[in-house]
């Protein structure tokens, strides 16, 4: 009776640095691993000691990622705390066309850029259960100095009050109520009215049809004998 669009759908997920949307996305690539896909972005921040390049990120140096810009390779970009990080383009495409979801993993200002571009992705903003668990996370994770995990953490508080520029939020409290919430998320927008993309009858639907609309008149046949 309906065809849907079978193309993939673009999921956008920010959250803080230590909200925890890797250990999410790591959730939802392991529950499907063969509808989803995971964009790799471009960074010209240092690698980490539990970086792998070419998987968490490609790096390249602010001179090669100045000249991407220019080359117009990026979806979008931004400078996030002193680095650049962008979307590549490439694949992007061809994973939706092959009704694969794309999820990019990427901060506020990304997001914003996405929206104006592609405003029926999915936005989805994972918050963290609170400012005090924020601070504990990004101290745990010890991958950046002092000063550096002060300016995330404020980084971090700003971008907590754009969450209402998304269509959801999740509060990353117990992990796997966090992946269950974004798939139930995914899920829903799979049933979305805008992704009709045909109303059809087939021939037996058609024969039903025209039975009912038989049947119709004859009822008015009837009332009409009636009042008389
Ligand atoms: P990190 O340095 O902790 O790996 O990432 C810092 C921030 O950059 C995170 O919020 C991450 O989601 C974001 N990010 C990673 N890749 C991209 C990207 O391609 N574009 C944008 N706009 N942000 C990104």
């Amino acid at each position: 009776m309906i065809k849907q669009k079978k193309t993939g759908q673009i999921i956008v997920i920010s959250s803080p640095s230590g909200g925890g949307k890797g250990s999410i996305i790591a959730g939802l690539l392991q529950n499907n691993p063969k509808d989803r896909w995971l964009s790799i972005s471009t960074t010209s921040r240092e690698i980490r000691d539990n970086d792998i390049p070419g998987e968490t990120y490609n790096f390249v140096s602010k001179e090669e990622f100045e000249q991407k810009i220019v080359e117009g390779y990026f979806l979008e970009y931004t400078n996030y705390v002193g680095n650049y990080y962008g979307t590549p383009k490439e694949f992007i495409k061809e994973k939706l066309d092959a009704g694969i979801d794309v999820i990019l993993e990427i901060e506020i200002e990304g997001a914003s850029n996405i929206k104006k571009l592609i405003p029926e992705a999915i936005f989805i903003f994972i918050m963290p259960p609170s400012l005090k668990i924020l601070v504990e996370r990004l101290r745990k994770r010890n991958t950046d100095d002092t000063d550096k995990i002060m300016k995330r953490f404020h980084t971090a508080y700003k971008e907590i009050n754009e969450v209402t520029k998304y269509n959801y939020v999740v509060v990353n409290d117990e992990l796997s109520e966090a992946i269950e919430k974004v798939e139930a998320i995914i899920k829903a927008e799979k049933c979305r009215v805008d992704r009709i993309e045909e109303v059809y009858l087939d021939t037996k639907e058609e024969e039903i049809h025209e039975l009912l609309i038989n049947e119709k008149e004859f009822k008015n046949e009837n009332l009409s004998e009636k009042i008389k």
